[in-house]
């Protein structure tokens, strides 16, 4: 049994947290590594390599959509289970960036298809921290993209991401 859905069985169904935050990167070193091998992994992905196999074992799924989207030249939305994402419309970063964005996606539907964890229990949030900019980014799920959060915008990001049902 792995040690995440232990842990998030003791925040949200013991402690009562209601808010689970996951929280991706730009110039991710595996995810640039994942993004630079993946025509090779697709051959033989097990090497020798423990960090590749690992790396291979949690974000293949993300490697298959990033496939997905680049036939498509990222035009078409990302569907992951009830997450609907354009990623990276404005085409402002690299592919290692785009993988991560997807990887961190594909990390919340995880999360949320963890059965003990229901979605009017906790709420699911995704934050991408762009480096290259010093931004942090929100999954906007009304946006159905990432959004930059600035003065302009962090009020009503609250107000969307903090409204419970009790
Ligand atoms: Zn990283």
């Amino acid at each position: 049994m792995a040690t995440e859905p232990a842990l998030l069985e003791l925040a949200c169904n013991v402690i009562g947290i209601r808010d689970v935050a996951v929280m991706g990167h730009a110039d991710c070193k595996a995810m640039n590594l994942l993004e630079q091998d993946r025509a090779r992994w697709h051959q033989s992905h097990l090497d020798e390599s423990p960090l590749k196999t690992w790396l291979y074992q949690h974000a293949q799924v993300a490697v298959e959509h990033f496939e997905k989207l680049e036939k498509c030249n990222f035009n078409k939305p990302l569907k992951i289970g009830n997450i609907e994402a354009f990623i990276d419309p404005f085409n402002e970063y690299n592919d290692g960036d785009k993988l991560s964005q997807i990887n961190t996606l594909v990390q919340m539907d995880n999360v949320l298809s963890y059965g003990h964890l229901k979605e009017d229990q906790a709420k699911i949030h995704g934050l991408w921290y762009d480096l290259h900019q010093s931004h942090v980014l929100y999954f906007s799920r009304p946006e159905k993209r990432f959004v930059v959060v600035g003065e302009a915008n962090c009020e009503k990001i609250i107000h969307s991401c903090c409204q419970y049902d009790d």
